[in-house]
């Protein structure tokens, strides 16, 4: 048997580097998780693995433990609904096909924001682009940082607040798979599913939709996270109780993108060890 608890606590599975909305390269997210006391740490990029081998040459020479993961896109009505993804084979072919079509229709819709955006304010698609990095996950925080740099917001939570609405005037939804999909592609790819920030302002998802994710596969529920209501979280750590489901706790690092910080919140020993013993699609990469 191989020993597949040889990771040491404390854990952050959810953070984001400049593959997707984050600011930062993925070897000075871990930097970072590192000098906040984290020993295990996930990079979590929406739709996309590309930050991966970066991300786990940087925890090798820190002495971490590198867990590579993914936030998956999902829309429920014309929510959305994010699914972390633990473990996953980043080869796997469904799952890449989806993650394909997933990004180049958010260069589409960040593209028609940007038209119906510039009919009110100074800002073209160049802009968006300069902040950007090359291959990355194309998303509203870049859209965002352009109108910071343009001067038409302060920094992103106005720009979200504001123009970036999804009750404003400026808003394209983009495509994504429903959440059920989204847990059979993350299951299909041995990946381990879990509900990212479940108990946001939006409210729990219906019942009946849970029950089709369980179905699926899903594994459990980000509990710890900052943007997590109370209320919601009580009836959620019900639903895990019952079902004994994975709960994990984490702080959606986005660098200067975000004041979430590294460890705010962190994930069990007991609980990375479920996922760790749950995943079938890629090992963890131990120090
Ligand atoms: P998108 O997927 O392109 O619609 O953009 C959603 C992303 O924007 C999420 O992944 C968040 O990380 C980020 N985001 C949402 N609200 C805010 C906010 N108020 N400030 C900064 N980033 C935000
Ligand atoms: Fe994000
Ligand atoms: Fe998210
Ligand atoms: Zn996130």
């Amino acid at each position: 048997m191989p020993d597949k608890r040889r990771f040491e606590g404390p854990s952050d599975l959810h953070l984001h580097s400049l593959h997707s909305d984050g600011t930062e390269p993925p070897a000075q997210v871990m930097a970072a998780a590192h000098a906040h006391g984290l020993r295990t740490a996930a990079l979590t990029d929406h739709d996309t693995t590309s930050g991966w081998a970066e991300a786990a040459e940087a925890t090798a020479s820190l002495g971490m433990t590198f867990i590579p993961g993914m936030e998956l896109s999902a829309k429920y009505q014309s929510r959305s609904v994010h699914v972390l993804a633990y473990l996953l084979d980043p080869d796997d072919a469904g799952l890449r096909a989806m993650t394909d079509r997933i990004r180049s229709s958010r260069v589409e819709r960040a593209r028609r924001m940007s038209d119906l955006i510039a009919r009110d304010f100074d800002l073209d698609w160049d802009d968006i682009v300069a902040q950007t990095s090359d291959g990355a996950t194309v998303g509203r925080p870049h859209i965002a940082d352009a109108l910071v740099a343009k001067g038409h917001v302060r920094d992103r939570t106005e720009a979200f607040s504001q123009i970036l609405s999804p009750h404003g005037d400026y808003y394209v939804s983009l495509y994504a798979p429903d959440p059920v999909l989204a847990v059979q592609l993350v299951v299909g790819a041995g990946g381990v599913p879990i509900i990212a920030h479940p108990a946001g302002r939006a409210g729990l998802l219906p019942t009946r939709l849970m029950e089709r994710m369980f179905a699926a596969g899903l594994a459990g529920f980000e509990i710890g996270h900052r943007e997590n209501l109370e209320a919601g979280v009580r009836t959620l750590l019900r639903i895990s109780k019952e079902r004994d489901l994975i709960v994990t706790g984490s702080s959606d690092y986005h660098g200067l993108g975000k004041p979430n910080q590294p460890g705010e919140y962190t994930t069990s020993d007991d609980m990375v060890a479920r996922i760790i013993d749950r995943a079938t699609g890629t090992a963890p990469f131990y120090p």
